[in-house]
Formats: structure tokens, C-alpha cells, sequence
């Protein structure tokens, strides 16, 4: 299978964190992720963002960067002919940071609507006396400083994963409080309903954070597209034991 695929690459790099990397395993449970490609030569990453519609968001991928934008690693909006020297600035920029960094690569990927979406955040914690503690919560300042989040034991049922969607404070806003557009919630609940089967199957994984998780306008958006409709994990890390 796909997922074990993943997994393994971490083992192999004698490492147990994971970042964008495992986005392939959120793919294979059927979790939506944008379109894009981790590539490790500039060139390449030209090429893939030809082949993306539209402006781009660039990555730095590497095990010893977790938190990418605190070290400048992610770039948003970024068109096709800038992709060669973003790069580069992106490489040089970890490097910077950390001399010896191991660095993967750089991903590039399509650009999500953040303006109309709605960023959520979907975890994990394998808590040794409960076991896998399913998180939800809003994000940016209403996880982050409000502690906005609500917690279930996996494997939970519709629900309960919907059940979380409704008991976060910020909740409204999914909804479509304050005249913006409700938006896809069942794409959300959906969303915790995989990742409960994907740590049910995967007792390796401690930890996993789907930060964010878009969740985007179900009509009234932009486009009238189903592209601009549903969820999407643009950003994932995990840790294995
Ligand atoms: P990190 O959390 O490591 O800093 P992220 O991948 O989460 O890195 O990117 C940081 C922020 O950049 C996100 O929270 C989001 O606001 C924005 N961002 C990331 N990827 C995209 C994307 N594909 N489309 C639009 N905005 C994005
Ligand atoms: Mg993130």
C-alpha cells in the first residue's frame, strides 16, 4: 500500500518526524490535498508550477524545520517565471538557519483560497492512557490563544466527528456567522472520520497535525466549480514512535 510507502521513508531516514512529505498518506485515505509536487532542483520546480493553474505556494521541506513560515520557508503567490529563484532564496534561507539541515526539497503547491475558506486544524495525540485523542478546532488565534479545540478518542463515529464541528466556540463561523459564505462542513467532518481510520491503522503514528485545514465555501464562492468547493489539508506533520 501507498501508506506504508510513506511510513517507511521515515524509518529510512533514521529520522521520526515527518512534514508535507506525508501528504501522500492523507491522499491515500482519501483526504484532500492541493495539487503540487516535492521537487529538489530548481528547474523541476519551475516545471511543476507550469503545470499548476495559476500562482503558486512554495514549501522548504526538510525534517529539521518544523515550523516552516518561522524561518521565512513558505511562500504564497508565487508566479510561474519567480518559482527558479524562490527556490533557491527558499534553500538559502534554511541553510541560514541551520548549516547542516538535512533539506528535501522544496514543494510546490496550488494555491488554496484562504480569503473565503475557512482555516481549521485536525490532530492526533496518542495519549498513553486513552489512546489516539482526535483534536478539532478553528485556527489561528482561536486555537493558538483561545484554546478553542474539542478532543474524541478514535475511531469515532459521523457523529461524533460531527458532533466536534459543532461544539468548538468558534463554531459559527463555519456556518456562516458575520455574512461569509457557510462552508464545507461535511467535508470536515469527513476529513476527522479518515484520520480516526488512518491512526486506527497506523499505531506507529503519535502525533499528527493537519494545520490548516481548509475548509471552503460551499456555494457563493468565487467560482461555481466543484474545485472551489469541499476541504483541503494543505499543511500536515506527523511523528512516529
Ligand atoms: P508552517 O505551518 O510550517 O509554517 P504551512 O504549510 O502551514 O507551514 O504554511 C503556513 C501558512 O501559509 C498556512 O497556515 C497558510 O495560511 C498559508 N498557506 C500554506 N499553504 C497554502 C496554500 N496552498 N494556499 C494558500 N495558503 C497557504
Ligand atoms: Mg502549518
Amino acid at each position: 500500500e501507498r501508506a506504508f510507502e510513506v511510513l517507511s521513508r521515515v524509518e529510512e531516514r533514521g529520522d521520526n518526524r515527518l512534514g508535507v512529505e506525508a501528504m501522500g498518506l492523507l491522499d491515500a485515505y482519501g483526504i484532500p490535498t492541493p495539487q503540487g509536487d516535492i521537487v529538489d532542483d530548481a528547474s523541476d520546480a519551475v516545471a511543476v508550477a507550469q503545470d499548476i493553474d495559476g500562482d503558486v505556494v512554495m514549501k522548504i521541506v526538510s525534517p529539521d524545520i518544523l515550523h516552516k513560515s518561522d524561518i521565512g520557508g513558505v511562500k504564497v503567490g508565487v508566479a510561474n517565471e519567480d518559482a527558479y529563484d524562490a527556490y533557491e532564496d527558499l534553500v538559502t534561507r534554511a541553510r541560514n538557519y541551520q548549516p547542516d539541515a538535512d533539506i528535501i526539497g522544496v514543494q510546490v503547491q496550488e494555491m488554496v483560497d484562504l480569503e473565503d475558506g475557512v482555516e481549521t486544524i485536525v490532530g492526533m495525540n496518542r495519549d498513553p492512557q486513552f489512546g489516539p485523542l482526535l483534536m478539532f478546532g478553528l485556527g489561528g488565534i482561536f486555537v493558538e490563544v483561545m484554546e478553542d479545540t474539542t478532543f474524541r478518542v478514535a475511531p469515532v463515529a459521523e457523529s461524533e466527528a460531527r458532533e466536534m464541528t459543532r461544539e468548538v466556540k468558534s463554531a459559527p463561523l463555519l456556518r456562516g456567522a458575520r455574512g461569509r459564505d457557510p462552508v464545507d462542513v461535511d467535508g470536515v467532518v469527513e476529513t476527522i472520520q479518515r484520520l480516526s481510520q488512518l491512526v486506527d491503522d497506523f499505531p506507529a503514528i503519535v502525533e499528527l497535525d493537519i494545520n490548516p485545514l481548509v475548509a471552503l465555501p460551499t456555494d457563493g464562492g468565487d467560482g461555481e466549480t466543484e474545485d472551489d468547493r469541499g476541504v483541503a489539508a494543505v499543511d500536515v506533520r506527523l511523528t512516529v514512535d
